[in-house]
């Protein structure tokens, strides 16, 4: 669907994939300004395919819009055009135990301008890819890297956008991370440099021995991820005690050391929810990546993933029909 400020959202169509033609002055490929969604389609045993909380993909989308001085789209357009794509051929969709039709709906400034200023022509656009079971092998605990040396967000930055400049930002550390054996890499806050934000590309839980879950607080510099909603009120529904605060990284050391935290997860839509087995910086690793991945998170887990594929009621109205 193309945006320009004199005509609003027109030109909507369904096409063939293969390239963009974009004019080598396109606002996007000098100054960033993009934004981008991850949200899946599952298919039940009936043969019905459903989406999980596209509203929020679409309100979230629009919440990095502003940020990025991007156009609005509404949130029934965005879920209209992930329904579209299901209607073109519905077999794209796998039936495979754990599989998922992953769409990634992206929005760029297309106006062929040098200056720098808000475009005013925009483009949005929604392709997509069958994606199998994220742990082929089973769930696994994954290990994590401590980046110490680089912030994915700045006070005041688009740390809580999904815009592609954060990601940009976060490929080094991230490459840091795969060299030292680990799976994702871990980001503090841009302020202090002492309290937990999130993964590379995912929200992050603890579990305390006294039942408690705490996952870091909307700082204003996290993605606000809706598997973490999600996981957040599942972990209520089971009349489990939450807390979304400040969270230091010393409070992880000294907690897994002390077995006060007995389960770390990650949480995101690929790989739904991740057991962390270790978390390894510069000087220091806690944890023990050989251990099973915990109750808690494996139940979880399980029940999000129940709801995602039809097998348990949905409760919360999350689920929509594609299909
Ligand atoms: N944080 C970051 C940086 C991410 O890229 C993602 C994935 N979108 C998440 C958290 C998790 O968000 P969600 O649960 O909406 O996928």
């Amino acid at each position: 669907i193309q945006w320009n400020k004199a005509q609003g959202w027109h030109a909507a169509k369904v096409c063939a994939y293969g390239p963009l033609s974009l004019d080598p002055a396109a606002s996007v490929l000098h100054y960033g300004q993009e934004i981008f969604e991850g949200i899946k389609a599952y298919r039940h045993a009936d043969g019905s395919i459903w989406t999980f909380r596209p509203e929020a993909n679409g309100a979230r989308l629009q919440r990095s819009a502003a940020r990025l001085a991007l156009p609005q789209l509404p949130v029934a357009e965005f879920t209209e055009s992930l329904r579209q794509l299901v209607a073109i051929d519905h077999a794209w969709v796998p039936s495979a135990p754990e599989s998922s039709l992953y769409f990634r709906p992206f929005m760029i400034a297309t106006e062929a301008f040098l200056g720098v200023r808000a475009a005013q022509a925009a483009g949005y656009y929604v392709i997509a890819s069958p994606a199998g079971a994220y742990f082929a092998k089973g769930v696994a605990p994954v290990s994590i890297w401590l980046s110490e040396d680089f912030a994915r967000a700045a006070k005041g930055g688009t740390g809580a956008a999904k815009c592609g400049g954060n990601y940009a930002a976060s490929l080094l550390p991230q490459q840091e991370a795969y060299a030292q054996g680990c799976s994702q890499v871990l980001f503090l806050d841009p302020v202090e440099g002492k309290y937990l934000e999130e993964l590379g590309g995912m929200n992050v839980f603890l579990v305390y021995k006294d039942g408690r879950i705490v996952t870091p607080e909307l700082s204003g510099s996290i993605l606000e991820g809706i598997t973490r909603s999600s996981i957040l009120q599942l972990a209520r529904d089971r009349g489990l005690k939450v807390e979304e605060r400040k969270v230091s990284i010393d409070e992880w050391k000294t907690g897994v050391a002390s077995g006060e935290i007995t389960e770390v997860f990650a949480c995101g839509t690929a790989a739904v929810v991740t057991p962390i087995g270790e978390l390894k910086g510069k000087d220091f690793a806690v944890g023990d990546i050989n251990a099973p991945a915990g109750e808690v998170t494996m139940s979880l887990r399980q029940e999000l993933t129940d709801i995602q594929y039809g097998r348990l009621p949905d409760r919360h109205g999350w689920l929509v029909r594609l299909r």
